[in-house]
């Protein structure tokens, strides 16, 4: 069966790179009918950040990628939250070391301070790794009684991942295809320390491997992790699930991984949900910004995975009937918020009127506008086309609602002297209309037109500029019939007077 797991630290909110992960999780699961599971990895509880953890719940049911199991939604393989399993992770670590994949290391921070500064005096980086380990304050070194004393002491210790000398590992990634990976230039990582918290390393492998984990999936930059995760497997005895390293996500312009702060640099939200930061501000979100959650969806499949088509409009159904890790790029993925806003606008027009309608009505009746809905919805259909968002609306709608104030570039251009004497004109024409309706203004205002030898400019300008304010909206006759008669003319009488 397949199960896959999202696995995030919660050291702040989500960015979008880590949405991606999630969905790209989600359809692999849903696609082959496995389970979607949720891991919070926190055993690093310096970088633990309060209220992270809910929005990572959050962000995840906002874009409609809830999870099968994890916090909150006990399955069998729970607890789903690391650091309710740390009893666990202990067992392994010393299993390790009585199979000889790991050792006791009992030097001190101080110690290996003095070690990096020495090196770096010399122009060269300290490693801890098989070069050094015999030398080191280690249970390699020391003998079984002394170990055992040393920690039956307190004294401060972490356990070490003992790695092979000399060997080429060959790894394989669904993405990358074959991967070789030389063993000597690996570093001796900690897995284990005297706190009695496990790293992420080893918390990592032994839940993949106690949930069940079938496939991997995560961003590229846990593929410098893999060779040690493989030989992690290979120490256990255990059977490695595969590995799918998605691409990175890059700045639009430039080079470079987006970052989080990249948001605030765009004047775009990177983050599914609005975060407030501890420093007061607050970064913004795709939920406040009015972003739809299908938008999102729709956007980030794209960064980094394609179709094999043109199509790039994909519900969620139908992202889940044609996903697959083969289609995503090793190519890093650019991030481009006009496409991001084009996605937004796709799914915005395509929504009923009626739903737009409630939405606009909000705005409407903060600004003290009462109006009803009806009427909402027909001025919505008038103008939604042109909106990416919700919040665009009333500027592009206000007119329906207010009459205007002020009007743009009169007299110059489109008022001239003779416009006020052929505007009272075409008052006349319409107070004798009955039928308001848009085709029946217009084919009479056009004949009165034509018989009295009158330009299309001299009324058609004039006209808009009185009942928008400016040379903006939707087609004329469309205004005059949802506005209606009266208020039609009233908004010439006051714009001539
Ligand atoms: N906790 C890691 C993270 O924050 C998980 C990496 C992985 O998926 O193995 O992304």
């Amino acid at each position: 069966q397949v199960r896959v797991r999202f696995a995030p630290s919660p050291t702040g909110p989500l960015h979008i790179g880590g949405v991606r992960t999630a969905l790209f999780n989600y359809l692999f699961a849903k696609k082959h009918g496995g389970v979607f599971y949720l891991r919070i990895e926190d055993t690093d509880q310096n970088r633990y950040v309060e209220g992270a953890e809910e929005y990572i719940i959050e962000a995840l049911n906002w874009c409609g990628i809830p999870f099968d199991e994890g916090v909150g939604k006990e399955g069998k393989f729970g607890p789903y939250r690391q650091s309710e399993r740390k009893e666990i992770y202990k067992q392994y670590a010393l299993n390790l070391i009585e199979n000889g994949w790991a050792y006791y290391a009992f030097d001190t921070p101080e110690a290996l301070d003095t070690l990096r500064a020495t090196a770096e005096a010399e122009g060269k980086t300290f490693i801890y790794n098989h070069a050094i380990r015999e030398t080191m304050e280690t249970s390699l070194k020391l003998s079984a009684e002394e170990t055992q004393q040393r920690i039956e002491n307190g004294e401060h210790y972490v356990i070490r991942f003992k790695t092979p000398v000399n060997e080429t590992l060959h790894l394989k990634d669904i993405i990358r295809g074959d991967i070789k990976f030389e063993t000597n230039l690996l570093d001796d990582k900690v897995l284990f320390k005297s706190d009695g918290m496990p790293t992420y390393h080893l918390a990592n492998i032994v839940d993949d491997h106690l949930m069940e984990t079938s496939h991997v999936i995560r961003g590229e930059e846990w593929l410098p992790s893999l060779p040690l995760h493989e030989l992690l497997y290979r120490a256990f005895g255990w059977e490695a699930p595969q590995f799918a390293h998605l691409p990175l996500i890059l700045k639009p312009v430039g080079n470079g991984k987006l970052s989080k702060r990249d948001g605030d640099k765009l004047g775009f939200p990177v983050f599914p949900l609005e975060w407030k930061n501890t420093d007061g501000t607050v970064s913004s979100g795709y939920r406040e910004k009015g972003f739809l959650p299908e938008a999102v969806i729709n956007f980030l499949a794209l960064l980094g995975w394609n179709s094999g088509t043109d199509q790039e409009l994909f519900t969620l159904d139908e992202l889940v009937q044609l996903f697959d890790l083969e289609r995503v790029h090793k190519a890093g993925a650019k991030f481009d918020p006009e496409k991001n806003k084009w996605f937004n606008h796709q799914y915005f027009t395509r929504q009923p009127n009626d739903v737009v309608a409630q939405q606009f009505n909000h705005t409407l009746v903060e600004r003290g506008i009462n109006k009803p809905i009806d009427y909402v919805t027909d001025a919505v259909a008038l103008v939604k086309e042109r909106a990416s968002f919700a919040s665009e609306l009333w500027d592009l709608a206000d007119f329906f609602f207010v009459a205007p104030t002020a009007y743009d570039e009169k007299p110059a251009k489109n008022w001239k002297p003779e416009t006020a004497e052929v505007m009272e004109r075409l008052i006349g024409v319409l107070e004798n209309i009955t039928d308001f309706s848009s085709q029946n203004v217009e084919s009479i205002v056009k004949a009165w037109m034509e018989e009295n030898e009158i330009g299309m400019g001299k009324v058609m300008q004039p006209l808009r500029l009185s009942l928008v304010g400016a040379v903006k909206g939707p087609h004329l006759f469309d205004i005059t019939t949802l506005i209606g008669k009266a208020e039609t003319i009233s908004r010439i009488q006051k714009a001539i007077a």
